[in-house]
């Protein structure tokens, strides 16, 4: 029995597909999201990188398949007021605008994932989950 080099999972049967420009050899699931392997496209697959395979990875996003928590806006406004600080403090301490908090924190705006991170750092809370729960650690 082997092992799907892209999701971890046994399979029978393998096919061998380029993502991004690298072979794996992976199961019939998982073969959709590549492209068939040939030896010539490896070569142009590293020179040119296709938005279309980089797109196909992403919706992969086997190695970061993380979305933003749906609990956004209640974990900032928590932290924040853990911190003692108002929207204009923790703003400032971030030099971005009080009334972008705001809005975060009554869900009205998505932060995007610069902004995202930039409240993790300075909250000190995680505001990306796992998209699939505990499927991290698969095996190689
Ligand atoms: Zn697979």
């Amino acid at each position: 029995m082997s092992y799907c080099e892209l999701c971890g999972r046994q399979t029978m049967e393998k096919k061998m597909v380029i993502v991004d420009g690298t072979v794996f050899n992976v199961c019939i699931a998982c073969s959709k999201h590549g492209k068939p392997y040939a030896p010539a496209q490896v070569a142009a697959a590293k020179k040119k990188k296709p938005m279309a395979v980089i797109r196909q990875q992403k919706k992969i996003g086997l190695a970061d398949a993380t979305v933003l928590t749906p609990d956004f806006a209640r974990l900032i406004r928590e932290a924040r007021m853990k911190m003692g600080l108002t929207h204009e403090q923790l703003g400032m301490k971030m030099n971005e605008k009080a009334q972008l908090l705001r809005k975060f924190e009554t869900g009205a705006l998505k932060p995007d994932e610069l902004f995202a991170k930039k409240l993790e750092r300075y909250l000190g809370i995680k505001l990306y989950v796992s998209a699939e729960g505990s499927g991290d650690d698969n095996e190689e």
